[in-house]
């Protein structure tokens, strides 16, 4: 990460000098019109537009500055845990970019459209085969709102049924999306307790299970990075209460082509296509969180439903159950291409591999730092692992002072307390795209912080120093944004 240098803490238009511009064009040669005798009065403003007014090297040198403030994937490790961020391969992109997608009109008519069906309906069909569900709707823009997608789909079931049900039962080791987006889809979230290790609690499960539960909703492996071993029996159980199971996928990194979903009684998943399947977590950009059911659901899937008839594409609209479109359009195709080119790319033995090397790379990590911080549970993780730093808070150091220690040492710094349940949680996720050479060197860092810590805790309390900014009022960034610029002197 660069330091600071001069201009790196301007806005562009504090760079603004009145008449200097970017831009040289000749004299014009037809008639310049009167916006006032063109345009009604109230569609024209009593000011200028405060743009900015710069050179074109100022432009040039102002984003070229932003572009390497950044931190990325291509740029450096980044073991956020829980967000599985894996290196993008390049070919996605080449593949999205190919014109005939690119320039699709998303109004085009299924027969001038057929090369996007495809891709779409085939990737439905390879996202159900990996997960064992039997449909699969691409329309969700994000994991959450395949959580809501699900919800509403299984809501829709119950009331097909005449059953009203009206909770939903979701671990206190889950994501926040979890709760969120059952609470949107009108449901009471009721918290259920888990052992120490993040397994399910099954006496607290029974006690809550009953005819007013409309689904249970857990991640698989848990946010604590371990694989729930009664899934079966927990997914025995609630459907013996006529109870639905959600699966929620985000962690599908530890399981391709081991297990899946559907083959363990789940009845819904979701995947993020941006975790799992490569497609960029674009700063706010698009997102993808596909949903997969089993058959039972299928009247209720989003419509539109991409369909094939004989060796012809098309969409399918007239579902009457449908709990109806979620996105503008079929959803944020161009990840659905980049999806597709990477489960394409690396056929079903590359996809099995990338789950036994993100295990394997998350166990190194987790055996190297044993030693150095305590564990939030014996034996081995799948692919991601939460340390705490119980100990080193004892020594005055939480995990956040960890985190921005990290920065300084030039890595992105793991999840921070989270899962909630874990004390000054570190979860860290090294992903299977990362070599020896680079855990090696992650784990080196932490290993000198944990050793910080107990020497010269200073260092990690004054950090981070090497970052365009330091320690940021994170609380105040949330309740009180700036989010309008004001020009000086204007304030
Ligand atoms: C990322 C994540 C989600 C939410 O997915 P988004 O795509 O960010 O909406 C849900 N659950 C878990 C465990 C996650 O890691």
């Amino acid at each position: 990460m660069p330091t600071a240098r001069p201009g790196y803490d301007k806005l562009i238009f504090e760079l603004s000098r009145p008449g200097r511009h970017a831009h040289s064009l000749p004299e014009c040669d037809v008639p310049v019109s009167d916006p006032a005798q063109l345009l009604p009065a109230q569609h024209l403003r009593a000011t200028a537009a405060e743009l900015p007014e710069v050179s074109e090297v100022d432009v040039i040198r102002h984003y070229s500055r932003l572009s390497q403030m950044n931190y990325g994937v291509d740029t450096h490790f980044y073991p956020l845990g829980s967000c599985t961020m894996k290196y993008n391969p390049k070919i996605n992109e080449d593949m999205a970019r190919l014109p005939g997608f690119l320039r699709l009109h998303p109004l085009t008519p299924a027969d001038a459209s057929q090369g996007a069906l495809q891709l779409m309906h085939e990737l439905a069909l390879d996202l159900a085969e990996v997960s064992g569900m039997d449909h699969v709707s691409l329309q969700p823009a994000a994991g959450a709102q395949g959580e809501l997608a699900g919800v509403l789909m299984i809501r829709a079931y119950h009331l097909a049924r005449g059953e009203r049900r009206t909770k939903v039962l979701i671990p206190d080791s889950a994501h926040g999306t979890n709760p969120a987006s059952t609470a949107l889809a009108g449901f009471s979230v009721v918290e259920l307790k888990s052992e120490a290790n993040g397994d399910v609690d099954l006496l607290d499960l029974e006690r809550h299970l009953g005819p007013d539960v409309a689904a249970f909703m857990i991640t698989q492996p848990n946010t604590l990075g371990l694989f729930e071993s009664k899934i079966h029996q927990i997914t025995e159980m609630c459907h013996a209460q006529g109870v639905q199971v959600y699966m929620d996928g985000a962690n599908f990194n530890a399981i391709l082509g081991i297990t899946r979903p559907g083959d363990l009684g789940f009845d819904v998943c979701h995947f993020n296509l941006h975790k799992t399947f490569t497609t960029p977590h674009g700063g706010g950009g698009p997102g993808s969180g596909p949903v997969g059911i089993k058959d039972h659901l299928a009247p209720f899937l989003p419509t539109p439903v991409v369909v094939k008839d004989g060796d012809e594409y098309a969409l399918d609209w007239s579902r009457p159950q449908s709990i109806g479109k979620l996105q503008a359009f079929w959803g944020n195709f161009g990840m659905l291409v980049r999806a597709w080119t990477y489960i394409r790319t690396m056929g079903p033995d590359g996809l099995r591999a990338v789950s036994d090397n993100a295990v394997l790379n998350a166990n190194y990590v987790l055996r190297r730092l044993e030693d150095h911080y305590d564990r939030s549970a014996p034996g081995p993780c799948m692919h991601e692992c939460v340390v705490s730093a119980r100990r080193q808070k004892k020594l005055g150091i939480t995990a956040m002072d960890i985190a921005k220690r990290l920065l300084d040492l030039g890595f992105y710094a793991p999840s921070t307390y989270f899962p909630l349940i874990v004390e000054e949680a570190l979860m860290i996720e090294p992903t299977e795209t990362e070599s020896k050479e680079t855990l090696d060197e992650f784990c080196d860092a932490m290993i000198q912080i944990a050793r910080e810590a107990r020497e010269n805790p200073q260092v990690i309390l004054d950090a981070p120093v090497t970052t365009p900014v330091r320690r940021l009022d994170q609380t105040g960034a949330a309740r009180q944004p700036r989010l309008k610029w004001t020009p000086p002197g204007k304030a």
